[in-house]
């Protein structure tokens, strides 16, 4: 990580301060990072990545990037691609250690002919169904695959000829010999290699047989010689069985720690889910920014430092949790506050003219950029006769405790000058479509001369100046907190939210002309803002990263 943030301690950093003591991997520290290309990174990713790659860089170690590409119908370059992307992007510094378990292959494929030798696996002629019904339950244990004493040579001459094409896919395995009364089902004779006449990424042709996950993983840690290999809590189960293929190999033997996953509020959080969301037209796409991925985070406008923020603060321990959707929110947003500059945007304009205002005058406004950083300056806004008001920012019957703009009323336009309301002209149904005001010309910048109080403060744009924009208000993607929750017979798309997207034609003010895509700015009162890549010469497209709070809101709701 670029920025290693301090974070409380946890049992895994625990394991490595230990470690470093009694000297175990002779004071070295080195994880990975090793997805399988299957699927665009997600938030719970993000946790991974930071663990693996936070803790290198605490300890001076080293951290990898690995791709687990041992299943070759589900995997793809585009993938590859993405997750190279994403994992730099949050900050992961893998230098030149980029590998692939496909890399490894060839020394895969010896270690099963050396696990045969050893009378430790073989081939087995019963079909995947089969193997299942022969698996046993929890109460009582499998049965023995008749295959299962077949002699060395013959495993051997079955094997190879798996590895020469000479049989359909499906039709053989290679199991590991172990227990089929184990306790534990990863051991009881788990299949090492399948045949798979499918074109492999990387690998192209050259292989119709491939390891499984399984027999892929620890191995890999082994060879790129990993300390920590540290995984999530499903894979505990996994761990008798890794440590059963080195303690057999004789190889190297990284430790395994397992850790609980990441789970959002109102996040899907399974790739394969996310696929049928791209597939099925649910989303854009991968990076649609609704999506969880850390692509679609990015192109939202979150950020990588209030990302790592949040996955660092994430407990890290051995009991499956939930997180609250808001506490992502919180670290985007205090990451923005500090960074984002800000402007002045109408998302429901409601025409505004400034009755005793010269007709062509037009003034530009100082305003502030960052209050948080002063070195981010000041800007020039452009004022004059007509301007554009939120919707919101007007009540012609205001409520009590309403203290915006109504008729009679005196507020702030920020920045601008002080205005009074004296009228409003309505269409045919009734409703406001102008507010006309009068101005104090002694009010300039927004200060009042005589120490005149007024209760509010309000943005807006002028007409003539505004760009028109697209804005895209973006609520959950899922209306249950737990979207996988669902009656029998339901698929999860039920609990996707139809109000997850809101299109809107705002009015911004001119400085962000030409600002390019990923350009992040505080909309001031509305929220935070990012310029997407759908922007075009003559049509800016926003994504709305997060709202601001909005006391306004909370008080509406409580006198309802
Ligand atoms: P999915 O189950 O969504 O398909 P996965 O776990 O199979 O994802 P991998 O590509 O195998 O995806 O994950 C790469 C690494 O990220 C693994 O070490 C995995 O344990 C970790 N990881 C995946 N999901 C989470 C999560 N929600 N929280 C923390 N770590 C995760
Ligand atoms: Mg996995």
């Amino acid at each position: 990580m670029s920025e290693p943030t301090a974070t409380p301690s946890n049992f895994i950093r625990d394991i490595i301060l230990d470690d470093l003591k009694t000297n175990k991997y002779e004071g070295r520290v080195h994880t990975r990072f090793p997805p399988e290309p299957n699927g665009y990174l997600h938030v719970g990713h993000a946790k991974s990545i930071c663990i693996n790659f936070g803790l290198a860089a605490e300890f001076g170690g080293l951290c990898n990037l690995r791709f687990d590409d041992t299943n070759p119908e589900k995997e793809d370059t585009e993938y590859v691609e993405s997750i190279i992307e994403d994992v730099k992007w949050l900050g992961g510094n893998f230098g030149d250690r980029l590998y692939y378990a496909s890399d490894y292959f060839g020394q895969i494929y010896d270690w099963a002919l050396q696990l045969i030798r050893a009378g430790k696996a073989y081939v087995c002629d019963l079909t995947g169904d089969q193997v299942r019904a022969q698996r046993g339950t929890t109460t009582e244990p499998g049965q023995n695959s008749p295959y299962r004493d077949r002699s060395v040579e013959e495993n051997l001459d079955l094997f190879q000829r798996m590895k020469n094409g000479e049989f359909p896919d499906g039709s053989r395995t290679l199991r590991a010999k172990i227990d089929m009364a184990s306790s534990n089902f990863n051991l009881r004779d788990p299949i090492l290699y399948r045949i798979l006449h499918a074109e492999h990424h990387r690998t192209g042709k050259e292989w119709c047989i491939y390891p499984m996950y399984d027999f892929a993983h620890g191995q890999c840690d082994s060879i790129e010689r990993i300390t920590h290999s540290i995984c999530t809590l499903e894979f505990e189960d996994h761990r008798p069985l890794y440590d059963w293929f080195l303690d057999q190999l004789g190889i190297y033997h990284p430790q395994q720690i397992e850790f609980d996953r990441l789970n959002l509020t109102y996040t899907m959080m399974s790739k394969r889910r996310l696929l049928k969301l791209v597939q099925d037209g649910h989303v854009t796409d991968w990076d649609d920014p609704r999506m969880p991925t850390i692509s679609g985070m990015r192109r939202r406008g979150y950020t990588p430092e209030g990302l790592r923020n949040f996955a660092a603060r994430q407990g890290v321990s051995k009991t499956p949790g939930i997180t609250e959707l808001s506490q992502l929110e919180y670290f985007i947003r205090e990451d923005l506050n500090r960074r984002a500059l800000r402007v002045m945007g109408v998302l429901r304009p409601l025409k505004l003219v400034i009755d005793n205002y010269p007709d062509d005058l037009v003034e530009q406004m100082q305003a502030v950029n960052n209050p948080e950083d002063p070195g981010d300056g000041t800007r020039d806004v452009p004022f004059s006769k007509v301007l554009y008001i939120e919707q919101d920012d007007f009540r012609e019957d205001p409520p009590k405790q309403f203290y915006r703009l109504s008729p009679g009323r005196e507020v702030r336009l920020r920045y601008g000058y002080f205005v009074t309301c004296t009228s409003v002209v309505k269409n045919d149904a009734g409703e406001v479509i102008e507010v006309h005001c009068t101005y104090d010309p002694a009010t300039r910048g927004g200060d009042s001369p005589d120490g005149r109080k007024v209760k509010s403060t309000i943005h807006w744009v002028s007409a003539a100046h505004a760009i028109d924009a697209e804005v895209r208000l973006y609520e959950t993607l899922f209306t249950k907190e737990d979207p996988n929750d669902v009656e029998e017979g339901q698929e999860f798309t039920v609990n996707l939210n139809p109000k997850s997207l809101e299109v809107v034609p705002g009015k911004i003010e001119p400085s962000v002309k030409d600002a390019p895509a990923l350009t992040r700015y505080q909309f001031e009162r509305l929220g935070y803002f990012c310029v997407d890549k759908d922007s075009t010469a003559d049509r800016i497209v926003f994504n709305r990263t997060v709202t601001l709070k909005d006391a306004w809101a909370k008080i509406e709701k409580k006198s309802k």
